[in-house]
């Protein structure tokens, strides 16, 4: 697994949780005949790109991995916040609109007397 650029993050939910140190992602349901390499390269990932073990990784390229990897979780944590200002953005849409309906039921009622 640690090969494949991987290590454990399972929890009681997930036991079989591992994250790959460099792209990020998440794999779980393991199978016992899963080859983790494999499993790995059906996603783009930098590590996997390379197509090295830990032991044959130069200096230059661990470097480019860590770029790479500081990339992704920059770009997670971007994704984060853009969701949660996208909800925000939704909640104070529904409060105007709420608003709206509320002003335009005064409204009529005015021109009702
Ligand atoms: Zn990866």
């Amino acid at each position: 697994m640690a090969e494949a650029g991987f290590y454990f993050v399972g929890t009681a939910n997930e036991p079989d949780l591992a994250r790959c140190y460099y792209c990020r992602r998440e794999l779980d349901g393991w199978e016992p005949t899963d080859v983790p390499w494999d499993e790995h390269k059906r996603r783009e990932c930098p590590y996997i790109s390379l197509n090295k073990t830990p032991q044959d990784i130069t200096v230059e390229e661990a470097f480019n991995l860590e770029a790479e990897r500081q990339c992704a979780l920059l770009k997670k944590a971007a994704d984060t916040v853009v969701g949660k200002f996208r909800e925000h953005g939704q909640e104070q849409k529904q409060k105007i609109e709420d608003l709206g309906c509320v002003k335009q039921k005064r409204a009529r009622r005015k021109k009702r007397y």
